[in-house]
């Protein structure tokens, strides 16, 4: 079982591991609201008792592990881990880091324990795949010291969908995920770009927290940071209004009124100038990574779409990479409208770089890595060995 839990919301998906099947997927929201469930053991308990009419409860003795997504795993937690009071003292001790993500994850691991105490539970960290980038990638040019004091750098987020989809992209052109240097766009409510070179994640564009790097749908990305001061100082704005206002508020919702995509093309066809600022706003940023992540591999083998947006705006995609030919990178307008559900190519023929659209499954992927914990822990601990 895979457990999202949010602040006031617990997403979960069952997976058959045998052949990666969904035996059951739902959504528990306004947990803590008017009209919602209390709490999220309320919310799990809910969960439960929705699959126990198909017999796959929480209680089920057919499950074999929860696995957990954690927003941010600091420099600790670079890879999946199996829960122990240790591990969970020690996501407690990044909740500075984190401050809205990880509580909300930390309570949802505490009631699944509570719930099945028998059960192996794994961490799969957002930040996990970014643990190799470099350090003259990763560290701020601001004062080493302070830096260091206050864990200040670049962890990067969606790492559990850049890991996927950079695999499945490897894949999708026959190659090993070792032979390919490729850029990944995230582009969904949250939107990030990750160079992953070789298998291997070199840089990203969100840092400290998510709000960095490409215009999102509510959040602004990159700015000058000395914008919080100006909003302080002549705008009379407290932090948490300036914290709302860029993560909230901004974006294309703060471009547009609006932060979902399909709507700022609805209004763009009926020649909403705002409508149209935003998507040329949020395209200049993704082509500004797009280069920029260029330099920074080298070669490019691939552009790989993925997440809401990615998957769907054919839009989005053409823009993104209108001219870029001079960089070897030629769509195919026929393949690029195609609408599937599967991964594709959408290159042309003579297009040196492949660029393709990867359909991500964060679940799947958390499923995978909590089950190969989990029978890792089995194996460990031997045939007919105790506890
Ligand atoms: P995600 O966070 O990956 O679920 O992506 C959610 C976002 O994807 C929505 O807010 C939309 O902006 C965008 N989206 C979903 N479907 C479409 C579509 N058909 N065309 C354009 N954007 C879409």
């Amino acid at each position: 079982m895979v457990l999202n839990s949010g602040s006031s919301s617990v997403k979960y998906q069952l997976l058959e591991m045998t052949d990666h099947s969904r035996l059951a997927s739902g959504l528990v929201e306004r947990i803590g609201e008017e009209g919602g469930v209390a709490d999220h053991a309320a919310a799990l308990r809910q969960v439960s008792a929705e699959l126990r009419g198909q017999g796959l409860g929480l209680d089920s003795p057919e499950l074999a592990a929860v696995g957990h997504r954690v927003v941010h795993g600091g420099t600790r937690f670079t890879a999946p881990t199996l829960i122990t009071d240790d591990v969970l003292a020690g996501i407690e001790q990044l909740v500075p880091l984190a401050p809205l993500h990880n509580p909300a994850n930390i309570t949802g691991i505490k009631v699944a324990r509570e719930l099945r105490p028998d059960l192996p539970q794994v961490a799969v960290f957002d930040t996990a795949f970014h643990a190799t980038i470099p350090e003259s990638a990763h560290r701020y040019a601001i004062d080493t010291a302070i830096a260091d004091r206050f864990a200040v750098r670049r962890y990067g987020f969606h790492g559990t969908s850049h890991a996927y989809v950079s695999r499945a992209a490897a894949k999708l052109l026959g190659k090993e995920p070792a032979e390919v240097n490729q850029i990944v766009l995230h582009l969904g409510n949250g939107a990030s770009a990750a160079a992953v070179r070789g298998g291997v994640c070199v840089d990203t564009s969100m840092g400290l927290t998510p709000l960095e790097g490409l215009v999102m749908g509510t959040r602004s990305g990159d700015l000058d940071p000395a914008v919080v001061f100006h909003l302080q100082r002549v705008g009379g704005m407290s932090t948490d209004e300036i914290d709302t206002l860029l993560n909230k508020k901004s974006g294309l919702l703060g471009l547009a009124g609006a932060n979902d995509m399909r709507e700022i093309g609805r209004r763009m066809a009926d020649g909403d100038e705002r409508a149209q600022l935003a998507f040329d706003v949020y395209v200049h940023r993704l082509r500004r990574y797009i280069g920029a992540f260029t330099a920074v591999l080298g070669r490019v083998d691939a552009i790989v779409f993925t997440a809401g947006v990615g998957e769907n705006s054919a839009a989005v995609r053409a823009a993104a990479l209108a001219g870029l030919e001079g960089f070897g990178v030629v769509l195919d307008p026929v393949r690029n409208a195609v609408r599937a559900s599967a991964g594709r190519l959408i290159s042309a023929e003579n297009s040196r770089v492949a660029v393709a659209v990867v359909p991500t499954d964060e679940e799947l992927e958390i499923a995978r890595d909590t089950y190969a914990l989990a029978q890792g822990r089995a194996d460990a601990r031997g045939p007919g060995a105790a506890g």
